[in-house]
């Protein structure tokens, strides 16, 4: 039977039929390929990185790739779990608050993605139970098997439409095994069914050991693994091994015996330098073409937008490995010791440096004990400072400390979100003479709370998808440090996750002693980009807004090239200014 007659003899929901695929409208089997892309052995493997890279090689063969990320916890966003245990938050344009892989998959694929990208089990058990109370069951049993399994597939093929892409690439959160996650596979092997043959391809990442005391890889984790997909009933087309060193014959021999998979079909994706040397990886190892064969692409190929877009694409990578120079930007925050709380943050000094020519070093500085007396000696080696977004009253006082300090010796300082905040309340209280202020977030009955609640965000209680998130437009000021970061552009976007803002009655005072907020929101008194004039402080800048979630590496964020390039003059100006006079040299000697 063909997949469109299967198709139609089970979307129909009926008393009489076992099958249950409901079919958004719009929906044209064949058209759209799904790509599913398994974890075994351990979760932190790099699913998020290898699939993008993988999306990415087809998308620069010309194809159109839709992503999506199965989340297998039961919260129905990302926005109220600890960044500490789950990395940051990253936020969409749409306002939608996810796993931090949807900031991969927007870097690697240049993409904007929107809530079809992501589902949680919170997400697919909420449509299951609202069309339960809806009737939309006639009168059957609501089981995990079809319904809950149909509401994934659903999922995915809704994406198909909105998104006319030949792929689908649907990353499964967690590792095979974990309960919470099974029924996204079974969905998984059910869409495989119902599509037919050289419409899915499975994929399962996996990790080789290497024991110190052995000194050598050992594979058996890796097959146990596998053997826990093909229990489930994927046979999986695809192996890419994880591993520190390239994964060797040995290795992929024994896997490609004990499942099935053709050697030349078990890759080894062992650790890079950069992500982002990861696509021209997969495509030396043929991965690219084995999935082109697999789901039977081979007409859709473009191979002149392919040269086009790999060229492009390698110009990045030359310019970080071109990179001389290293300038040290400070990053203060609570989540100090997690890179991945800061994941975009990262990349976009990574994509900075790449900007300037010079590699990106970061020092991360705990300020929870920070003084006014320890804070020249904290800040010595760097030539910059970011303070990140954060919530919360730890290490407060201590990152006001850090921007006075910044302010006041001329150190390029980029505040974000908080650290926008901060930056104002840093002012308030130095230069505007407005003792105790502070933000209600911080102490609610201080004296000038010149951050304060949104007025929108007074009413609301509880704390899931509530601030003031995602995409708006910011107008710029002319003639400011704004206006020529941004290319004397009259706005542009950023996006958003708060709920404290500036009170508008002190924006005047705030103004008349020199700090000048140079992007605001259209339609509301919402302060959005500050600075202090380009005469008085090389890079004094603060944004309520996350640039980091905007940057890519072919479109780095002009907020962090701005800050970078202050740094790398910052850096030859203090080299200047303490490198041994040549004159006084030959006297001492
Ligand atoms: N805590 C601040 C607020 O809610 C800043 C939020 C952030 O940095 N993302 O406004």
């Amino acid at each position: 039977m063909d997949a469109e007659k299967m198709l139609s003899a089970i979307s129909g929901v009926s008393e009489e039929t076992e099958f249950y695929a409901p079919m958004p409208a719009g929906y044209k089997p064949g058209r759209t390929k799904f790509v599913f892309v398994f974890g075994t052995v351990m979760s932190g493997l790099g699913k998020g990185i290898f699939s993008s890279s993988l999306a990415k090689c087809l998308q620069d063969k010309g194809l159109t790739v839709a992503p999506i990320k199965l989340e297998g916890y039961l919260n129905i966003d990302s926005g109220t779990l600890n960044p500490y245990r789950h990395g940051e938050v990253f936020v969409l344009d749409d306002g939608m608050e996810c796993d931090m892989d949807l900031g991969t998959y927007e870097r690697m694929l240049d993409q904007d993605l929107s809530r079809l990208n992501f589902t949680t089990s919170g997400q697919i058990f909420t449509r299951v139970l609202e069309k339960e109370r809806r009737g939309s069951y006639l009168g059957r049993d609501v089981q995990m098997i079809p319904h809950v399994t149909g509401e994934v597939k659903s999922r995915l093929r809704e994406l198909a439409v909105a998104s006319h892409a030949d792929v689908v690439f649907v990353e499964i959160g967690g590792t095979v095994g974990d309960v919470e996650n099974a029924y996204y596979i079974e969905a998984a092997r059910e869409i495989a069914f119902e599509e037919g043959p050289n419409s899915c391809c499975f994929v399962a990442l996996t990790y080789i050991l290497e024991p110190p005391t052995l000194g050598e890889q050992k594979s058996k984790a890796a097959q146990l693994g596998i053997r826990g997909l093909l229990a489930v009933g994927i046979q999986p087309h695809i192996i890419a091994c994880r591993a520190r060193k390239p994964a060797t014959r040995k290795v992929r021999e024994k896997l490609a015996l004990y499942s099935n998979v053709p050697i030349d079909r078990v890759f080894s994706m062992h650790d890079r330098e950069s992500v982002y040397v990861i696509p021209e990886m997969l495509r030396g190892a043929g991965l690219d073409l084995a999935v082109i064969d697999i789901l039977h692409l081979g007409e859709r190929v473009d191979p002149d937008a392919e040269a086009r877009a790999r060229q492009e694409w390698n110009g990045y990578s030359e310019k970080l490995k071109a990179a001389s120079g290293e300038v040290t930007i400070g990053i203060t925050g609570k989540y100090t010791s997690l890179r991945d709380s800061y994941a975009s943050i990262i990349q976009a000094l990574e994509h900075a440096g790449a900007a300037n020519g010079v590699r990106v070093r970061i020092d991360w500085i705990d300020t929870s004990d920070l003084t006014a007396e320890t804070v020249g000696e904290s800040l010595a080696h760097v030539q910059g400072i970011i303070v990140p977004g954060g919530f919360g009253v730890r290490g407060t006082e201590g990152k006001i400390t850090c921007i006075q300090y910044a302010r006041e010796h001329g150190l390029p300082y980029l505040g974000i979100c908080y650290g926008f905040q901060m930056a104002v309340i840093e002012f308030a209280r130095n230069v505007c003479g407005l003792e105790g202020a502070n933000s209600t977030e911080i102490d609610p009955d201080c004296p000038h709370p010149v951050i304060d609640i949104l007025p929108e965000q007074k009413q609301i209680e509880g704390l899931g998808g509530n601030m003031r998130l995602g995409g708006r437009d910011v107008l710029i000021r002319p003639n400011t440090m704004a206006a020529s970061l941004f290319n004397k552009a009259p706005e542009t976007r950023l996006r958003f996750r708060h709920r404290y803002e500036v009170d508008p009655k002190y924006i005047d005072a705030i103004e008349q002693h020199g700090m000048i907020f140079s992007g605001k929101a259209p339609d509301y008194p919402i302060m959005q980009i500050l600075e202090i004039a380009s005469d008085k402080h090389p890079y004094f800048v603060g944004t309520q807004a996350h640039p980091e979630l905007s940057s890519r590496p072919l479109r780095p964020h002009p907020m962090f090239v701005g800050l970078v390039r202050a740094a790398v003059t910052y850096q030859g100006a203090t080299a200047a200014a303490t490198a041994p006079r040549a004159s006084a040299k030959t006297v001492s000697s």
